[in-house]
C-alpha cells in the first residue's frame, strides 16, 4: 500500500525531491507545469515514473519524482543481446534503485519546459534565484565524495553527503559507491534542473543508452551557461560522452570557443561589430564573387562529387546542389547551430527524395581525423582556415591533405593587406571576431607551398573581389591538386 493515493505502492523507488521556501512556494507547480494537488504519470522505456508533491504549502512545497523501472523489461527490449541469452547481472543489478541515467531522462520527460526555463504563469519567477533543496537518497558515485563535492560546489551548491554501508553481515564490501546526497543552492530553477541532468549520470560514469554525436549537442545545449567554467568541465565532457574520445574532443573545442568569445572585452567586441557593419556591404558583393569564382573552378575540374568543409550555413552548399553535375554533396561543420540553419536554408525536409539524395550534412571537426571525409574529387574550406586556432593548422593539413586526401582542395582566407581599404575598421584589426588570424598575401602562399610539398599536391593562386594595385584582393584563394 502507498501513502499517496494514486501512487502504487511496493517496489517502487524515491529517487529525487527538489523543494523550495520561496513563498507562496506552491509556485513550484506553475514552473514545472505539474499541479501540486495530482499524481503525474508517464510511461518509459524503461517502467514508469511518478511526479507528485508529497508536501505543497505557501511555505514550503517539495516535488518527488518516483521511478518504477523494471530491470527484466529493460532487458527485453533491448536490440542487442549477447550470445547466451541475458546474464544474470543484466537483471540483478542496482538500476532500479539508484539515481543514473535513467533519471536524466526522467527529469527531461517530466519537465520540459522548465528546462528551457519558460513559465506561461510565473516568468518572472522563473528568471529568478530563489532557494532550492534537493535529496536524493541514493546515488551512484565513482570516485566517492570528493568527486561529488568537485562537481557541485563549484557551481555554489552546499553539498551534504554520506556514504551508504552495505549490509557488513552479508560480506565486507568497504565503502561502497552509493551515497545519500543533499544540495542546497539559490538559483534559476532551470539552472538546477541542467546541473541535474549533466551530473547525475556523471557521477554514476555509466549511460543506459548508446552515446553518439548528438549527445555532444545535447551537453552544449544543456550546459551552455555553466560547463565552459566550471572547473571540472574535463571530467564532466569525459564522463558524460561516456569516454569516447573523439567526442569528448569536439565537445571540448566547443567550449573552449565558448569561453574566449565570453572573455572578449565588451567595448573590443562593439568596435569589431561595428567593423563589421561597414564591411558587410563590400562582403555581400564579395560573397557572390566567392560562390561564382568556386563554382567555375569545380567545373574546370570536372568535378562530380564535393565536401564543403566548415560550410557555416549553408551557401554555398545551396548553389553546389543546383548543379546537376555534383552528384554527391556533403557539407560538414563543428557547429550544430550552423547546421541547423543550413538545413533550414536548404529545405531540406521538404525536397524530393532523389534531390535529398544527393546531399547530406555532417558534424565534425575539422582538425581531427574523419573518415566521412575521404573519396572526394574536391574539398572546398571557404573562409574557414582563419578560425582555426594557428596551433592546430598542422592537425588540419594532416587531416585534410594527409589522410582525407581529396584530388583537389579549394581553400579561401581573407587578405590582411586589403583590410586599409575598408572604410571605418580600425587599423591592426581583424574583420571578423572570431578569426584568429589573417594573412598578407606572402604568408599564405608560402603556407600553401609547404603544405602542398609535404604532402604530394601542386598549388595555384586566384584573387577574389576587385584587385588593388597595392594590396591586392579582398580575398585569397588556393587551389591545390594531386
Ligand atoms: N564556408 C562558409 C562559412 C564560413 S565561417 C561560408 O563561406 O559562408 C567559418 C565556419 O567554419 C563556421 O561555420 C564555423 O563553425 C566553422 N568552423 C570553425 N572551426 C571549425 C572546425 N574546427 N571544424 C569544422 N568547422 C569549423
Amino acid at each position: 500500500m502507498s501513502i499517496y493515493p494514486g501512487v502504487p505502492g511496493g517496489k517502487l523507488q524515491l529517487l529525487l525531491t527538489i523543494s523550495t521556501t520561496h513563498n507562496p512556494a506552491t509556485d513550484l507547480g506553475f514552473l514545472l507545469y505539474k499541479n501540486p494537488s495530482a499524481v503525474h504519470t508517464f510511461d518509459m522505456s524503461f517502467g514508469k515514473l511518478y511526479v507528485f508533491y508529497p508536501e505543497a504549502t505557501e511555505e514550503k512545497c517539495t516535488v518527488a519524482i518516483l521511478l518504477d523501472v523494471d530491470p527484466v523489461g529493460l532487458i527485453r527490449n533491448r536490440k542487442t543481446q549477447s550470445f547466451d541469452g541475458p546474464q544474470l547481472d543484466q537483471y540483478v543489478n542496482d538500476r532500479p534503485y539508484v539515481s543514473s541515467s535513467f533519471m536524466s531522462v526522467a527529469l527531461n520527460t517530466a519537465f520540459r519546459t522548465a528546462f528551457s526555463g519558460k513559465s506561461k504563469e510565473r516568468q518572472e519567477l522563473a528568471d529568478k534565484a530563489i532557494d532550492f533543496e534537493v535529496s536524493i537518497p541514493c546515488i551512484a558515485c565513482r570516485g566517492g565524495e570528493k568527486i561529488l563535492r568537485d562537481l557541485f560546489e563549484p557551481l555554489g551548491y552546499e553539498v551534504t553527503t554520506e556514504n551508504i554501508e552495505l549490509d557488513p553481515n552479508f560480506a565486507n564490501w568497504g565503502r561502497s559507491r552509493y551515497y545519500s546526497l543533499n544540495l542546497k543552492s539559490k538559483c534559476k530553477l532551470s539552472q538546477l534542473l541542467a546541473h541535474l541532468y549533466v551530473l547525475i549520470p556523471v557521477l554514476d560514469d555509466n549511460k543506459h543508452y548508446w552515446v553518439g554525436e548528438d549527445e555532444i549537442e545535447k551537453l552544449l545545449r544543456v550546459g551552455k551557461d555553466w560547463l565552459s567554467k566550471h572547473p571540472h568541465k574535463d571530467l564532466i565532457t569525459k564522463r558524460y560522452l561516456r569516454h569516447r574520445k573523439r567526442l569528448a574532443n569536439i565537445a571540448s573545442e566547443a567550449l573552449a570557443k565558448l569561453n574566449e568569445e565570453e572573455a572578449q572585452d565588451p567595448d573590443v567586441v562593439e568596435e569589431k561589430h561595428l567593423a563589421e557593419e561597414a564591411v558587410l556591404e563590400e562582403k555581400i558583393s564579395l560573397n557572390q564573387a566567392r560562390i561564382n569564382k568556386v563554382v567555375d573552378v569545380l567545373k574546370e575540374l570536372h568535378v562530380t562529387n564535393v565536401i564543403d568543409l566548415g560550410c557555416g550555413e549553408g551557401k554555398l552548399l545551396k548553389v553546389f546542389w543546383e548543379l546537376k553535375e555534383l552528384r554527391k554533396i556533403v557539407g560538414m561543420d563543428v557547429s550544430h547551430r550552423s547546421l541547423d540553419n543550413a538545413e533550414e536554408r536548404l529545405h531540406l525536409e521538404y525536397a524530393p527524395e532523389a534531390k535529398k539524395d544527393r546531399i547530406k550534412l555532417i558534424h565534425g571537426s575539422l582538425t581531427y581525423k574523419d573518415n566521412r571525409l575521404s573519396g572526394f574529387d574536391a574539398a572546398t574550406c571557404i573562409e574557414v582556415v582563419e578560425h582555426l586556432d594557428a596551433s592546430r593548422l598542422t592537425a588540419f593539413e594532416r587531416v585534410i591533405f594527409e589522410y582525407a586526401k581529396p584530388k583537389h582542395v579549394i581553400l579561401t582566407t581573407p587578405n590582411v593587406e586589403y583590410n586599409v581599404k575598408f572604410e571605418g575598421m580600425p587599423a591592426g584589426k581583424l574583420r571578423h571576431k572570431d578569426h584568429r588570424f589573417e594573412w598578407t598575401r606572402n604568408e599564405f602562399q608560402e603556407w600553401c607551398h609547404q603544405v602542398a610539398n609535404r604532402n604530394g599536391y601542386s598549388v595555384r593562386f586566384e584573387p577574389i573581389g576587385e584587385v588593388d594595385e597595392t594590396v591586392g584582393p579582398p580575398t585569397q584563394m588556393g587551389i591545390f591538386s594531386k
